[in-house]
């Protein structure tokens, strides 16, 4: 199974060089560094609370290059909630203690010989019955899992009390450890994937070499394939996958079976009968059960990623104005997660670093249905593909097209895509924001690009919402190719609005070198806007006031006051 990659945090310029032995240990490992403080850090963080809780409770594994004690205060209220619980480590700065935190059960340990292998010093192992016999019997590799972890942390005390201990079954990774096996011993551990009654001094390790294969569409799918197994004698703890036809990819019932029994969700093109797939899948040293439900076990461990192909996923993402800190997290998480990433250069660039494995597939801002056919061409093999806009997608951007291409496509593997549209902070918000509330009331979104509708459309609507009294929000204002259209849509809305209306012009909003500008739509020059800028003029309500530090606060009430006149 592929490990998840660490995030390497660090504080200052002081761990850098340390950070980045690590880095080359842990390829596509990402190095986070403080704001100001850090030069050269692969993503930056404002806040390292707020940080190292969001990587822990996303379970990704940490190296903090800091005090333990700065780690363990912060992770601290997370530690009683259940949920993620990846590795963390704490290592000095200058690389000459690596001390293994928290995370037992998911090979903190093992990270913990490895960074400090790659630092040549040793790790602060302090797990008992890991530093006596070379192994944590309560982490089995990947490929086999643990049945008890209570009845486990008992037999591991028992052991290092002195008792012996008989291996029944194979497992290679055990026939490594240095236990005290002993053929006459009280204490078993069993590895096999056959359901047993639960006897006592026995420690029970299931290898993960079951499949079970679903045909058709079953009402219970998680109660028919227990049903299944118990009647084949088989532990549900040895299922590695459940395997099902293309066909059945976007129905929920296995997808509900999947997430109830807690193992990955695989598909093969073949249809037919269970068994069908089962052989189209894996060589099986048996196959027991019925047409619907079949259930194969191998002679190892299966690694699932290893068989058909995953459902394929295809998440429309909005990445906010620009700044890391205004994207939302499931954005985040879903850029962790993608195979691929499309999109115009600019934006692909703006949501990186990407890491090695994960492919960037850069396009031209004017080829979207292009690029969202491309999206669902990879998708649909059961890659996970991100396709970014900035801001929010859905306000000129990808997701339509998307949705666009999918609903002009009678491909059954388009349509059997997990598609999601994740939002965004869209360019309009992200300006009034900083302006105070100029859209506090009531407004209009548009596009001022007669690229793709007629210029006498734009038009009609600036000349009804102008005179609806409605804050607008200008985006693609102007640019090279349309330079009179703006000049022509303000001469517009001055017919339904006084030349002393604020207006709020934000360029680059949330991205370097940003700026904001209240002015009024008298006063406003086209020269004052480019491609890069937000314009939000106001409605016949709002106001202006100054701020402490000379600038000036735009507000839109919420209530039309002493105006409540029905509007001519
Ligand atoms: N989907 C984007 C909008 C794409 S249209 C969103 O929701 O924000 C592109 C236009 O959005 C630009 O011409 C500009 O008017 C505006 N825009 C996008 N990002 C901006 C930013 N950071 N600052 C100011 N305006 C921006």
């Amino acid at each position: 199974m592929t490990r998840p990659v660490p995030a390497i945090v660090i504080l200052g310029n002081g761990s850098l060089a340390t950070a980045q032995k690590i880095q080359q240990f842990y390829p596509g490992a990402l190095i986070h560094g403080l704001t100001g403080r850090v030069e050269g850090a692969d993503r930056v963080y404002r806040e390292f609370g707020a940080t190292l809780r969001e990587l822990y409770q996303q379970d990704t594994p940490i190296i903090a290059l800091c005090a333990a004690g700065i780690v363990i205060r912060t992770l601290a209220p997370l530690l009683l909630e259940k949920g993620a619980e990846p590795p963390v480590l704490a290592v000095a700065e200058d690389g000459s203690a690596v001390v293994p935190l928290l995370g037992g059960l998911g090979g903190v340990n093992v990270m913990a010989r490895e960074i400090a292998a790659a630092l040549e010093v040793s790790a602060a192992i302090t797990t008992s019955g890991e530093l006596r016999f070379g192994t944590c019997l309560l982490n089995p590799p990947s490929g086999y899992v643990l049945g008890d972890l209570e009845l486990g942390k008992r037999f591991v005390s028992d052991l290092l009390a002195g008792e012996t201990v008989r291996i029944e079954g194979s497992a290679p990774w055990l026939a490594q450890a240095q236990l005290p096996e002993n053929e006459h011993a009280r204490l078993t551990v069993h590895v096999g994937h056959a359901e047993r009654a639960p006897a006592a001094h026995e420690l029970r390790i299931y290898p993960r070499n079951v499949l079970v294969a679903v045909a058709g569409e079953v009402a219970d799918a998680s109660a028919a394939i227990r049903q299944a197994l118990r009647q084949a004698g088989i532990a549900v703890q040895s299922v590695a996958c459940l395997l099902a036809a293309d066909s059945e990819m976007a129905g929920s019932t296995l997808r509900e079976a999947a997430l109830e029994l807690s193992v990955p969700l695989r598909f093969v093109s073949a249809a037919g009968a269970a068994t069908e797939l089962v052989h189209h899948a894996i060589r099986p040293v048996s196959i027991v059960g019925d047409d619907v439900v079949a259930i194969a076990v191998a002679e190892q461990p299966l690694e699932p990623s290893q068989i058909g192909r995953p459902r394929g996923r295809l998440a429309v993402i909005g990445l906010g104005p620009g700044a890391a800190d205004l994207m939302v997290p499931a954005v985040k998480a879903e850029l962790a997660r993608a195979n691929d990433v499309l999109g115009y250069e600019t934006y692909v660039r703006m949501a990186g670093p990407f890491r090695a494995d994960q492919v960037l597939h850069c396009t031209d801002n004017r080829e979207e249905m292009q690029r969202a056919r491309h999206a669902f061409e990879l998708a649909a093999q059961g890659r996970s593909v991100v396709v970014v806009s900035s801001g929010d997608p859905g306000v000129f951007a990808m997701a339509a097209a998307v949705l666009e291409a999918l609903h002009e496509s009678s491909d059954a593997a388009w349509h059997n895509v997990d598609l999601e549209i994740l939002p965004g902070v869209s360019a309009s918000l992200a300006t009034a924001a900083q302006a105070g509330a100029p859209l506090g009331h009531d407004f209009c979104v548009l596009s001022l690009s007669d690229n793709l509708k007629p210029w006498s459309i734009i038009e009609k609507r600036l000349d009804l919402a102008a005179q609806a009294d409605l804050a607008l929000a200008f985006y693609n204002p102007i640019s090279r190719s349309r330079p009179w259209q703006l000049g022509r849509a303000l001469e517009i809305v001055s017919q339904h609005r006084e030349p002393g209306t604020p207006v709020v012009l934000g360029r680059d909003i949330g991205r370097p070198g940003q700026t904001l500008r209240v002015t009024t739509l008298g006063q406003l020059g086209v020269d004052q806007v480019d491609m890069r800028t937000m314009v939000l003029i106001g409605s016949s309500t709002t106001r202006v006031f100054p701020r402490l530090d000379g600038s000036t606060w735009v507000y839109t009430p919420r209530s039309y006051g002493d105006k409540l006149t029905p509007i001519q």
